[in-house]
């Protein structure tokens, strides 16, 4: 929902410290030449000039979720820019939802001067310059979704389970970007604080960044209370690997 949400409700008890105000979750990974977007929200054009983003090798999209791709619009500056489609990759249920719903973009329906892009299921590992992509499947409540294995990064949000073969190929990864909701109570779709930070332990990765905190979780009192190796992300951070 991004933090505060729409109306302000809450915000002044937020007011004290600008990292409690969130934007709806992205992440740009950069190396060289090369750029990878991963998920663009409603709030991408405005990330996107912030963050200085130039160029858009792909997007990688988790899921359908309009938090997660209502920002797909704004990337028709990239298609003016780099004079080509920007590919997508992700699962195949988002790719009939984005299909569908951003329906005036694509195929017989396609709108003259709107947003080029190509469409693809991502099933095996995807290598864009130095990046090397695998999708980490994982269950969002019903919804199967996808989070990346990126080199030695992990990026998963909007999760609740992950099968075995996924914790398999997030193993060994140094830094993991995780979602967790909030401390307390459990939700059906999506991994609490408490989850988040045994997943990692679990998995023994050395550095986390929790991400897509609602708000009622605040950044200093919670990083207090996370372990040394976990803390909550904010927005505009940049993590070196
Ligand atoms: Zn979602
Ligand atoms: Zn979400």
């Amino acid at each position: 929902m991004g933090v505060p949400v729409a109306g302000g409700f809450y915000k002044e008890e937020l007011l004290n410290d600008a990292r409690n105000f969130r934007n709806r979750c992205s992440a740009w990974l950069q190396e060289g030449e090369h750029s990878i977007v991963i998920d663009a929200g409603p709030e991408f054009r405005l990330q996107s000039i912030s963050a200085g983003i130039k160029h858009i090798d792909a997007l990688l999209v988790t899921h359908e979720h309009m938090d997660h791709v209502s920002g797909i619009d704004d990337l028709r500056m990239y298609n003016y820019i780099q004079k080509k489609p920007i590919p997508v990759y992700t699962t195949k249920g988002a790719i009939a939802s984005i299909s569908s719903r951003f329906d005036y973009l694509f195929g017989a329906k396609k709108y003259p001067g709107s947003t080029d892009l190509e469409l693809h299921e991502l099933q095996n590992t995807l290598y864009i310059g130095p990046f090397n992509i695998t999708p980490i499947p994982a269950k969002h409540g019903s919804l199967d979704i996808y989070g990346f294995r990126i080199n030695d990064l992990c990026y998963l949000t909007d999760v609740k389970e992950l099968p075995d073969s996924s914790l398999k190929i997030m193993k060994g990864s140094k830094v993991v970007i995780l979602s967790a909701l909030r401390w307390q109570p459990e939700h059906p779709t999506h991994l609490s604080i408490p989850d988040a930070v045994e997943l990692i332990n679990d998995l023994s990765i050395p550095e986390g960044y929790l991400i897509h905190m609602n708000g009622q979780v605040r950044h200093e009192e919670s990083n207090a209370r996370l372990p040394k190796h976990i803390k909550l992300a904010f927005d505009h951070q940049t993590i070196y690997l």
